[in-house]
């Protein structure tokens, strides 16, 4: 069987505090066979992955968890596009850019998105998994000669065709481009559409501010303009959702569609679901292990695709990578004013400078998830900040209650490892067998709990100060944007492990978010900030779920009806006749 060995370099610590445990415990070594050796250069293990058996003593006895061995699926014998390095990740086959389609590509952090990105837009060469040689473009093409891929390569490597690709990282954008917004764009301005992008996107008045000085909201538009504005022929946008706000992530999937033509691709990598499935008319998913290796499955419709990858299986496949499915239930919702009071907030208003807002009173029920709504700069994080007791209000008292509280920006620069910190947090709660289960296993963080925080990517960093948040003892939990940086799969872990956690200890949420499946999988009732942006804030609610959807939809202008198959909310394609019909009746929102 064919498997793969990983060793992660930075966390191997043989010749500190390990002495090669991992090598004088592997079987093959004990035969004398040169299965685990240290590499010469960098005094780390090094595994042979011909040798490997796959016992797996390696990793249970490895002192600092930088192993993992996994077994490929039996059909994969075939080469990757690309392995990074020696017992390092790989990517299997690629998503296949088609002419009049938007393509959605969908998978887990770590499965090789980005890197299958950055192969077909030319800005990394692929190596066929051969690391140590010296792979030719000649061999690339030859090895996808008898698929469209050979095509597509022997015309990218020659330029002849014209890519234009978002990275995911734009915060690396600035360090390349001194300029202004103005010049930037005005200089990829290929197709004289910067001006209506920037109305559009409004990101007019930025022209004069030098990228460095945006914020990650503005630097993404910036970033999906300068990426729209080029004439190319493929597309690609990886994560064009990430630090926009709701409005945003409607008019950015509607720009983006607006690109295609019938002679040009796109491809969008994105984790907002409602968003992917609003752009794409197609979808490949992404399959593996998370840092070791992924495999991109075939092309699916768009319905097709995104139950396949909640249900966990592809028939086509004919591969399980997930042992269970995420379900979308149907709950009977409980009446809200059956509900126990749990706390009231009375009205509140609190003015800045240049901006005021104002909330009406909101009653936070036992067992509640009260989701909060809307665009940027109206308000939301000051409410916030207000229940906290972090900003006084100018009118209306916040009664003193116990509330942990999750700010939008997880801070990285922590001293200590994740064990750390949560220990830290959860006191003598951390050794019980509920916080291994409901926090440590589901958020993940078994797998990096000796890691440094500073060390966390941003998915993992988010996941940490959630299960920061829910190891205080408090009433109210209050999360600021926590879906950002995880994925479609960890965003609903997070959705339930916030609700069960309510129900069962009778206190309440708020959670503010701009992922429109995310809030309809957690919410019970809501609250729809609306305004001015920077200028003027102020609420439509605390009401019921399907009232709040409603209302948020209907400022979108989309509708949404439930998936047949999985009961998951999906968007309907504007002008449908389920669209029209639902428009006409105001049900913006279908249960
Ligand atoms: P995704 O976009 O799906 O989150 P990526 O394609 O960015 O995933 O990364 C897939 C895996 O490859 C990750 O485990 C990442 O650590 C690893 N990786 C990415 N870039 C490099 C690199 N330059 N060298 C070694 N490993 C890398
Ligand atoms: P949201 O969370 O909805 O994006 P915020 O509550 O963060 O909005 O901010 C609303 C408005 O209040 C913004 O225009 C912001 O610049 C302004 N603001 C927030 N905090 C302060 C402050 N401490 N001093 C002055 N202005 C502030
Ligand atoms: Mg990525």
């Amino acid at each position: 069987m064919a498997r793969i060995a990983i060793v992660e370099r930075e966390k191997c610590i043989n010749g500190k505090a390990c002495d090669f445990i991992c090598g004088k415990y592997c079987p093959m070594n004990r035969t004398d066979a040169e299965c685990i050796i240290i590499n010469e250069n960098d005094n780390k293990a090094v595994i042979d992955e011909k040798l490997c058996t796959g016992c797996g003593i390696c990793i249970k006895k490895c002192p600092a968890k930088c192993i993992d061995i996994v077994n490929l699926p039996e059909k994969l014998k075939e080469k990757p596009i690309h392995r990074y390095g020696q017992n390092m990740f790989e990517l299997f086959r690629l998503p296949i850019p088609k002419k009049g389609y938007v393509v959605g590509i969908l998978g887990r952090n770590g499965i090789g998105k980005s890197t299958a990105l950055a192969i077909l837009a030319g800005s990394l060469k692929p190596n066929l998994g051969d690391y140590d040689k010296e792979v030719t473009k000649e061999d690339v093409i030859n090895h996808y000669s008898t698929t469209y891929l050979g095509e597509y390569f022997r015309k990218l490597f020659e330029g002849k065709v014209k890519v234009a690709y978002k990275p995911q990282r734009i915060e690396l954008i600035p360090k390349m481009f001194e300029g202004t917004v103005g010049e930037l764009l005005y200089k990829v301005d290929e197709r004289n559409v910067v001006d209506d992008y920037m109305n559009l996107l409004e990101v007019e008045h930025l022209k004069e501010r030098k990228l460095n000085q945006l914020s990650g909201g503005e630097l993404q538009r910036v970033a999906i303009i300068a990426t729209a504005a080029k004439n190319a022929e493929v597309y690609y946008f990886d994560e064009p959702a990430s630090f926009c706000d709701i409005t945003t992530r409607i008019k950015v999937a509607k720009l983006i569609r607006s690109l295609l033509n019938e002679k040009c691709s796109i491809i969008v990598v994105e984790h907002d679901l409602a968003t992917l499935d609003y752009i794409s008319d197609e979808i490949q998913i992404i399959y593996g292990k998370q840092g070791a290796y992924g495999v991109v499955s075939q092309t699916k419709g768009v319905s097709r695709g995104i139950n396949e990858y909640l249900d966990g299986y592809l028939p086509d496949d004919n591969v399980r990578f997930r042992p269970y499915p995420i379900k979308f239930e149907d709950v009977t919702e409980v009446k809200e004013s059956e509900k126990e009071i749990l706390k009231v907030v009375p009205p509140l208003k609190k003015s800045f400078e240049n901006f005021g807002m104002s909330v009406r009173q909101i009653e936070l029920k036992k067992g509640d998830v009260l989701a909060v709504m809307g665009a940027n700069g109206l308000g939301k994080t000051t409410l916030l900040n207000m229940l906290a007791g972090e900003i006084k209000p100018d009118e209306g008292e916040v009664e003193k209650f116990k509330i942990s509280y999750k700010v939008q920006y997880p801070d990285p620069n922590v001293e200590g490892t994740v064990r750390d910190v949560l220990m830290n947090a959860a006191k003598n709660k951390f050794h019980t067998g509920w916080y291994k289960q409901n926090i440590l296993d589901k958020l993940g963080m078994e797998r990096v709990i000796d890691n440094q925080v500073k060390n966390l990517s941003g998915g993992e960093l988010q996941k940490l100060y959630i299960a920061v948040t829910l190891s205080k003892d408090c009433d109210i939990y209050a999360f600021d944007e926590p879906s950002a940086f995880i994925d479609v799969e960890d965003r609903l872990k997070v959705a339930e492990v916030i609700k069960e956690f309510m129900i069962k200890n009778e206190v309440a949420a708020i959670v503010v978010d701009h992922d429109v499946q995310f809030i309809d999988y957690i919410a019970d009732s809501m609250l729809v900030f609306e305004g001015n942006p920077g200028v003027e804030g102020h609420v439509y609610g605390p009401v019921s779920k399907r009232e709040g959807m409603n209302h948020v939809l209907k400022m979108l202008d989309i509708t949404y009806r439930r998936d047949a198959t999985s009961l998951r909310p999906r968007i309907n394609k504007p002008n449908s006749q389920l669209d029209k019909q639902q428009r006409e009746k105001g049900e913006y929102y279908y249960n």
